[in-house]
């Protein structure tokens, strides 16, 4: 695990020509594609990373509390290398036979249960979503899909068409007809609630009733006289800000679709790999058992892949004469990234290592921020956490304080600490560091917010 010593930045060109922030981001506004926002008022220019941490063009080290994609570390030598080494072998697509490829397909499948063992390699999180929907819809024959409100599982057409959060957003279209919406189960701000969060009954009870929504949409697709392809939803919300399902959630919406003919898909594209700590795969936690799921970001470390996982069924009736075939997913590299990151989880136990700091960070966060008026609630599990920012005038009704958290994320990238703000309402800070954010980066950040979070409660 890396320290915050180190060089690593690099601002050069192609051509060697080093650039200004201004200069690149001048080019950029002219070149690059419309539509996407930088981070920060005062945008970084980053030129290098290790472990988990991020260099400006100085060489200055910023701690990265938001790097999911590097999960094990950002340039982690392991992976660095197995790219590397392939690179200068051979890079090819999968119509020819390579070790590679079924090495990696059986260490992946090995970490998820029965009856997951089928495996479609691709480049990123929206393509293994659209496969995903696919596969659904191929094997029901169905259309219609269930999806959570403000959900986020990809930038292609029809994985936008299940994604409230951009359907329903600025420059959204709206939702499609074979599009039904489930509230988010959020326990904390959302339609059913409950007030003591570690209380597992409450939050059991709470997941039972945020589930009897996806029964009820699940009824009205059949009262159409139609049948649902899927639930689609993600294992922990990412872009819902941080949730962690209520107990019970995923068995009783899993079972609602099953019961009409659909199947359950799992985004993990956030939350996989061990993040979670308590679990290799963040649905596991639920108790369940998906008909599909769907990896990302993590999965590489940064090089660009993904994955869609299912079982021998779901794949036998894809098998139906037109090819999938995918130029890049699966190729020598990806595989061999792919092992190295496996290779690296377990060798440094990255997974337990989520689950210790996390835990503690968690304990840590919520007691320096126990007597804060605008600090609605501390949630997570593992390397995923989450801090709601409400109102602090009126904590009764828990409106949320977007302003604050901004404010927040601001001032600590002020002490080169990287966060970010999610939420449908732009209140939550987001925490899913690289996976090697040690104990003593825990301690530092406890330390920044405390200090950061005003407003005392009187
Ligand atoms: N699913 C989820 C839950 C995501 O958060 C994202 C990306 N933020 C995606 C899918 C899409 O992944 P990608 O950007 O790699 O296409």
């Amino acid at each position: 695990m890396s320290d915050a010593s180190g060089d690593p930045a690099n601002t050069s060109s192609g051509s060697g020509r080093t650039r200004s922030s201004a200069e690149i981001l001048a080019s950029r506004q002219r070149h690059f594609g419309r539509g996407l926002s930088l981070s920060y008022r005062d945008p970084l220019t980053i030129a290098g990373g290790r472990g988990q941490y991020l260099y400006d063009e100085n060489g200055e080290p910023y701690l990265d509390c938001v790097n999911n994609v590097c999960h094990v570390g950002h340039c982690h030598p392991k992976v660095v290398s197995a790219a590397a080494s392939q690179m200068a072998v051979l890079n090819t697509n999968t119509r020819y036979l390579h070790p590679l490829l079924s090495e990696y397909l059986e260490r992946l499948t090995a970490t998820l249960p029965d009856p997951l063992s089928v495996c479609y390699l691709v480049c990123s999180g929206s393509e293994a979503n659209e496969l995903a929907l696919r596969l659904a819809r191929n094997y029901t024959g169905a259309e219609y899909v269930v999806a959570l409100e403000a959900a986020y599982h990809g930038n292609t057409r029809a994985v936008i068409d299940v994604s409230e959060y951009k359907f329903g957003g600025p420059g959204g279209r709206g939702k499609p007809e074979t599009t039904h919406v489930v509230p988010m189960p959020c326990v904390f701000r959302g339609r059913h609630r409950s007030d003591d969060a570690s209380d597992a009954d409450a939050r059991r009870e709470v997941g039972l009733a945020y589930a009897k929504h996806v029964e009820e949409a699940v009824a009205s697709i059949v009262a159409l006289g139609r049948k649902p392809a899927a639930f689609i939803c993600e294992s922990m919300l990412g872009v819902g800000g941080q949730i962690i399902l209520p107990e019970g959630y995923l068995a009783a919406s899993f079972a609602a679709v099953r019961a009409a003919g659909g199947v359950a898909i799992a985004d993990e594209v956030q939350v996989g790999f061990g993040r979670c700590g308590e679990k290799f795969w963040a649905f596991e936690m639920q108790d369940v058992v998906p008909d599909i799921v769907v990896l990302g970001k993590p999965i590489g470390n940064g090089h660009p892949m993904a994955a869609v996982i299912t079982t021998p069924e779901i794949s036998e009736a894809f098998d139906n004469g037109m090819e999938y075939f995918n130029t890049f997913g699966g190729n020598p590299v990806s595989c061999a990234v792919g092992l190295a990151v496996l290779d690296v989880i377990e060798e440094e136990g990255l997974q337990r290592h989520a689950l210790e700091v996390g835990s503690s960070l968690i304990r840590d966060l919520r007691e320096a921020l126990d007597d804060v008026d605008v600090v609605g609630e501390v949630r997570g599990k593992g390397l995923f956490i989450g801090i709601e920012l409400i109102d602090g005038e009126a904590r009764e009704q828990r409106i949320p304080n977007s302003d604050e958290a901004y404010r927040v994320v601001e001032a600590l990238k002020e002490q080169r600490i990287l966060l970010s703000v999610d939420g449908p309402d732009h209140n939550v800070i987001k925490f899913k560091p690289p996976m090697v954010f040690s104990r003593d980066d825990a301690d530092r950040l406890v330390e920044a917010l405390r200090r950061e979070v005003r407003s005392p409660r009187r």
